[in-house]
């Protein structure tokens, strides 16, 4: 019987390989996250560490709609948030999450960060997801709630508390405010914040439905060690990065 081999994140030899395969893959996740409507306001984020300078890391430019993003326009900041590559400025206030996480999570490559509508939605209940469906389990016992909200997030101190709530875990609901995700790659980053929205959603269908049925303790922590590791994040975003550069060739440019 032929082997054929299961998909699994590159390698690369080169630095600047690696640079511009992160590089494509974020472009990629905005695109994919304007085609999902997450990002209403200019206050969303998704970043990815830079392979060599690990304290920098890639970013979406102040001002530019998810929809416009490509390679050659992301921008590449310090902790400082002082632009050192690219030819536009940084939103300085909300960058500031990204950079306390990134400092306080070695293991973490990505992050996301944007207003998305069940997500603001399901953040107002300042609740924990339930394990209600295969994919929500993904979310069982690694994610937590940032129960608190004193407007937006220009306080370095409460900004300071973000990456202690989050822990080491995959994702951070920040009550009345909206969602926070993290992985090792930028596919797993985002793969978790979009089933993180998806799950929001699905839980507020079902509860306003009716009273829906948890699945159990055992069966739910079983299930997260199936769904909800860095692999599986990563192969759940490939078929999405493929729709898209085909959609939106010049996200690549
Ligand atoms: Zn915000």
């Amino acid at each position: 019987m032929r082997k054929l081999e299961k998909p699994k994140p590159p390698v690369f030899e080169q630095v600047e390989d690696e640079r511009l395969h992160r590089k494509q893959r974020l472009a990629a996740a905005f695109r994919l996250f304007a085609k999902l409507g997450f990002n209403e306001t200019p206050n969303g984020h998704i970043t990815v560490r830079d392979p060599q300078l690990i304290d920098h890391f890639w970013i979406n430019p102040q001002g530019l709609d998810f929809s416009e993003i490509r390679v050659s326009n992301l921008i590449l900041v310090n902790h400082n948030g002082d632009v050192v590559q690219g030819n536009s400025p940084v939103n300085r206030d909300t960058f500031t999450i990204h950079s306390h996480i990134l400092q306080a999570r070695p293991d973490a490559i990505a992050t996301v960060y944007t207003h998305s509508v069940y997500g603001k939605a399901w953040s107002s209940l300042g609740r924990l997801l339930d394990p209600l469906n295969q994919d929500a389990c993904a979310f069982y016992e690694d994610h937590s709630v940032f129960d608190d909200y004193i407007g937006d997030l220009l306080d370095i101190a409460e900004i300071k508390r973000i990456p202690e709530i989050l822990g080491h875990r995959k994702a951070v609901i920040l009550r009345n405010h909206g969602m926070l995700t993290v992985g090792r790659s930028v596919d797993e980053a985002s793969w978790w914040f979009i089933n993180l929205e998806r799950s929001s959603q699905a839980q507020l269908l079902a509860e306003a439905a009716g009273k829906p049925k948890i699945i159990g303790h055992e069966t739910a922590r079983l299930t997260q060690t199936q769904v909800g590791t860095p692999f599986n994040g990563w192969c759940c975003f490939q078929p999405l990065y493929q729709r898209m550069v085909r959609e939106q060739p010049d996200l690549l440019d």
